[in-house]
């Protein structure tokens, strides 16, 4: 990427794609091409493609997506799955017609089987069947990594994919129904906090164990990839180290500064047991995240402050 490539980040205003134009930002690059849902539908292909035509991205992140938590990956499970197969297929089959020089195509730990050993290697992805709650988006995200292949493979194109585990950070969801478990306690330890309540209840049984990374190096990440990598092959990005849910609950508690209990509602599901990325081949490529999970907690928990409190 020279600094003055035009460079498309679908989905800027997310926690993942305003943490990667930032990161663009900071290294120098000038020629940042962004637009909101409302000025873009990516779900609308001659949108897309008129688009790609007038803007002329040389390079795309691949960022934007319809994403949440456990309820709502099992809730709107059409949703999940029609609206991220028609951003993928649109951008990725643009960023072909339009002869973009790389793409980067952002796809979740969900995508392997939910049995797979850990942790998970890149090769493990379609040796098993998936986890039930999140299988729509699951089968979305290993679409659009087979469309990166495929286009790859026919038409030589560079399109490459990246798994980031689990991620928290600036701009999170805090929607209580809606978001993933870390924004989600973070909220319900504040406002048990600020209410006196006497417990907080925790989804399912506490024992799943997830890992967790910062957005901001996941954009770190994602930049240094583009960068330097071009293979067909996966990347998985994350920490290489998990946590029980039980044990995250606590240290949010401790971080926001809540004295009462933990309830647990085990009505509520678990989910896949075990999430944990095996990183080695991210660490072999020479990257390594730099935010601690409890330190990573404190500034997204400063950032809910500002932004929880001024809504
Ligand atoms: P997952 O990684 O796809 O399962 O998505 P989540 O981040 O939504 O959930 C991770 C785990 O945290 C699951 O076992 C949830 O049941 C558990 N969990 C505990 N409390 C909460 C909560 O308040 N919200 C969410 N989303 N998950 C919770």
């Amino acid at each position: 990427m020279e600094l003055n490539s035009r460079i498309y980040v679908a989905g800027h205003r997310g926690m993942v794609g305003s943490a990667i134009v930032k990161k663009l930002e900071e290294s120098g690059y000038t020629n940042i091409l962004t637009r909101t849902s409302k000025e873009l539908d990516l779900r609308n292909q001659k949108a897309v493609f008129n688009f790609f035509e007038a803007e002329k991205p040389d390079y795309v992140f691949l960022a934007a997506a319809k994403v949440g938590g456990i309820h709502a990956n099992n809730t709107y499970r059409a949703d999940f799955l029609y609206d991220n197969l028609m951003i993928e297929a649109n951008l990725i089959h643009a960023a072909h017609l339009f002869q973009v020089s790389k793409l980067m195509f952002l796809g979740s730990s969900c995508i392997y089987p939910k049995m797979a050993p850990q942790p998970l290697k890149e090769e493990y992805l379609l040796t098993g069947p998936l986890e039930q709650t999140n299988e729509p988006y699951a089968i979305a995200k290993i679409a659009g990594i087979k469309l990166c292949e495929a286009y790859r493979d026919q038409y030589g194109s560079n399109f490459i994919s990246v798994m980031p585990t689990n991620l928290y950070g600036y701009n999170d969801n805090y929607d209580l129904n809606n978001s993933h478990v870390l924004p989600a306690l973070i909220r319900k330890f504040h406002e048990a906090k600020e209410n006196n309540a006497p417990a907080v209840t925790v989804w399912g049984t506490g024992s799943p164990m997830r890992e967790f990374l910062f957005a901001d190096d996941l954009a770190d990440a994602c930049v240094f990839l583009m960068e330097n990598y071009g293979e067909r092959e996966l990347v998985n990005i994350g920490t290489g180290e998990d946590i029980s849910i039980k044990d995250l609950a606590l240290l949010i508690k401790d971080v926001v500064g809540f004295e009462g209990e933990l309830e647990f509602d085990t009505s509520k599901p678990d989910g896949t047991p075990r999430k944990l990325m095996d990183v080695s081949k991210l660490h072999s490529l020479g990257f390594k995240h730099k935010t601690e999970l409890k330190e990573g907690i404190a500034l997204a928990y400063a950032d809910f402050k500002v932004k929880y409190v001024t809504a």
